[in-house]
Parts: C-alpha cells; structure tokens; sequence
C-alpha cells in the first residue's frame, strides 16, 4: 500500500483536489496484484446453492459483478471435487464453520503469488467466497425490495454482499471514504418500485478498471440511487439515504412512508431533492437528467414532470450526489403521499447496458 498512497499525495499536492478515486487495491511490494487471466472461473457449490433459485442467486451475483467497462469477468462452473480454502481452485460456497467466516456474514480469501525475480512477480491465484450459513439463515437472493433489511424486510441480500466479496476477489479492498459496495454493501442498493438490488457501483468499477485497464468494447452504463456516503466505520463506508430540503438546505421534518422515510412538503413549496449519480461505465457521458413526481414509488419520464437539467456530465471517478431545487406542484392533495424522483439520460442518448437503475425515487407527504 505504501508506494500507492505516496502516489495518490503526490497527485494531490499537485493538483490541490480530491483524489479522482476512492477505490484501493491490493499491491505486492508496491504493484498491484491482479489476476493473470481476465475471466478466472469461479466453483459453485451445489450443495449450498442447489439449482433454481439459489443458484440463479449466486449466478446473478457474478453477473452483477461482471457488469464493470473493463475486459474482466468471472466465469462460473458447478464444483464436483470438493471445497476447500487454499486448494488451487476458486470456489464459493455456504458454511457454519466460525473459524473460515471469523463472525462475518461472508468472507473472501485470496491467494497470491508475490515475489522479486529481476522484477515483481505477482499475479493471484485462487480466491474463495464464503457465506454464513448458520442458522438463522439470513439470506435472500429476491430482488423484492421489501425482502430487504433496509427495506423493512429481514434478510440480507446475496447479491449486495456477494458482490462486494467477488469485489475482494478481483483485487480490490475495503474503502470508507465514497458511497460504494466495498464499504457497507447492504446500504449500497438501487431501488425503483419494488425492485431493489446490490450492484457495483461506480468507485468499484473505477477500481477495476485501473486493474484491468477499460474494455475496448464501449461498455456504458449511467445510474442513480437514493442512498449516499455518510461516515467512516473503521474501514467500511456507512451510507444513508438521501433526502429532502428546504430552500436554504434545512432538512425536512420525516414521515414514514411504508417502510422508508419520507418528507413532508408544502404545496407550492420549493425544495432541494437529493440523488447519487454514477457513472458505471467507461466513458464520461454529458445527458439531460430530469427530475418528476409520481403517485406511486416507481419513477420514469411517464411522471409528472418537476425539471431538467440539460448537459450534465459525468465522469467515471468521484459519484455525485447531487441536490437540485424543484417547486412542489400545488395542486396536489393535502395528506397523500407521492414520490418525487428523478431519471439519469431522458433523452436516452447513451447506449446504457444497465438502463433498469436510471430511475430512483423519494418519498414525501403533503401538509
Ligand atoms: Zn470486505
């Protein structure tokens, strides 16, 4: 880590900003480790993720992770000869045993080969993810939102923490300093309707785009969420939802809506809502975003539009969450609830890979 970080002040000194990532990656004696192939073929375990659901689960994981702008990629295969920590093979599997999961929820193991021979020689090898599988069991491979602990469900969901620990296995380590899945994955999800998933996000695929170098194929993808960046806890990122204000930035008083917190609003009041926008892909995109208000929690440009901005950039590197001001419409009706949201690229002039989470929404309640 040393060189990397004498790296990264150099740059801030001579830039005077922010760091242009967040993102940290494993190094051996001062280079970063990768693997040596761009698609390592991870082991599923048949047993802990039978056919069906469970195994679509795990499936969709990897797919998720897969969805970055580099060449790399995990392929998957079903294990036949047994599991194991340190066996030469890839694997993933569901497990009680405390001493392989240490009293996390998962874990990634990762070895690498490391050493000088007229140059660094490093390149990893094998990496294992491994859920816990102790009663009770506390996973959900449902893309439900209301499945969801943050949603007021009461499972944590395979995909938001199976693709931080695949992030683990790519190379990349913990970061609490930015809204991203390698600080508190179950509070990193995109949301709209009742759809909700975990998803890599754009510090991790800017991560894996310095390890792996950009594809050359043009792999984009915009979106939007409604949580962002709120403390360090140790070396996690903790993230909260994003919220409503009023005109000079005070936040609204809260309602719960469901199960999520919404705000309330006067008819006719102007407001700040609050989004993260992210570039997942590869290359930085300028589109029209617009903002709406829906009378449901699904947004898209069918809604009732609030306003535009035109020519917003955005660059792979820092996410922005971002306040714009918008008037509350004064027609609406005192006691109701409804969403305001907003949608990344209404013109759909990207040719997004991921168009599905270029919505999100707030709710709020009228006085
Ligand atoms: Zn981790």
């Amino acid at each position: 880590m040393k060189a990397r970080l004498t790296l990264a002040a150099a740059a801030l000194a001579c830039l005077s900003a922010t760091p242009a990532f967040a993102y940290r990656v494993n190094t051996c004696l001062g280079v970063p480790v990768k693997w040596a192939t761009n698609n390592p073929q991870v082991r599923i375990s048949p047993v802990s993720f039978p056919d069906g659901y469970w195994r679509n689960g795990i499936q969709r994981t990897l797919n998720l992770t897969n969805q970055n702008p580099t060449p790399f990629w995990f392929s998957s295969t079903t294990d036949t000869d047994g599991l194991g920590l340190g066996n030469g093979q890839s694997e993933t599997w569901g497990s009680t045993d405390g001493g392989i999961l240490g009293g996390s929820p998962a874990i990634a193991y990762w070895y690498d080969t490391c050493y000088w021979f007229f140059g660094v020689v490093s390149h990893r090898d094998e990496a294992d993810v491994i859920f816990d599988y102790n009663a009770p069991f506390q996973w959900t491979a449902d893309e439900s939102k209301y499945s969801l602990i943050m949603y007021g469900g009461s499972r944590r969901q395979l995909q938001g923490t199976g693709i931080h620990e695949f992030g683990h296995a790519l190379g990349l380590l913990h970061v609490n300093t930015e809204y991203n899945v390698m600080g508190a994955d179950f509070e990193h999800i995109w949301a709209n309707g009742s759809w909700a998933h975990g998803y890599l996000g754009e510090d991790a695929a800017d991560g894996a785009t310095y390890l792996y170098g950009p594809w050359s194929y043009s792999w984009q993808d915009l979106g939007v969420a409604h949580w962002k960046y709120s403390y360090a806890s140790g070396e996690y990122s903790r993230h909260v939802r994003t919220a409503v204000y009023d005109a000079f930035g005070t936040l609204l008083p809260t309602v719960t809506v469901g199960t999520e917190t919404g705000y309330r609003v006067n008819k006719g009041q102007t407001v700040q809502v609050e989004f993260t926008y992210e570039n997942n892909g590869r290359d930085t995109q300028t589109v029209d975003t617009g903002w709406y208000l829906s009378n449901d929690d699904y947004i898209s440009t069918a809604d009732r539009w609030l306003g535009t901005n035109t020519g917003m950039t955005l660059s792979r590197g820092d996410v922005l969450t971002y306040r714009r001001t918008v008037t509350i419409p004064s027609d609406l009706v005192s006691g109701w609830n409804y969403w305001v949201g907003t949608v990344v690229d209404i013109g759909h002039v990207v040719a997004d890979a991921v168009s599905e989470n270029n919505a999100t929404y707030i709710p709020i309640r009228v006085n």
